[in-house]
């Protein structure tokens, strides 16, 4: 599941959605926060503009809500149903989470919302690695 050719490899690792060859952003790092969004032009592979439309990741908004609840639910489980938090103490733990999973959701999102719309292309990747 988790090899080139395979969407959950883009998103997991940030790689380019059509060439799976290198990753999308500038550094590697997502929790150096002046450069957590920062993604480079093209990709140097296949020349694939990441940027596709302007303000083409505003969508990634959209994605980000259901993988923040996706992050919420183990602070929930254990702090709520295993260790029998308060609801207060809870919430701090979920927003807690949230925060310190930031960078990571945000990545995500743009990951995931950039490779609805560009699909791995086998003939493109073929091409590179025998160049
Ligand atoms: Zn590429």
């Amino acid at each position: 599941m988790l090899k080139k050719g395979y969407k959950l490899y883009s998103v997991l690792l940030g790689k380019c959605p059509r060439c799976h060859e290198e990753s999308m952003y500038t550094t590697k790092n997502p929790y150096k926060i002046s450069t957590t969004l920062k993604l480079n032009d093209n990709c140097s592979s296949c020349n694939l503009k990441y940027q596709i439309e302007p303000s083409f990741f505003y969508g990634s908004m959209y994605v980000s809500y259901p993988i923040g609840i996706a992050f919420t639910v183990p602070p929930f489980v254990i702090s709520h149903v295993l260790l029998k938090a308060s609801l207060l103490t809870t919430f701090f733990a979920i927003t807690g989470t949230l925060i310190i999973c930031l960078p990571l959701i945000a990545r995500l999102a743009r990951n995931v919302w950039i490779n609805f719309f560009v699909n791995f292309d086998k003939e493109v990747s073929k091409k590179n690695n025998n160049a």
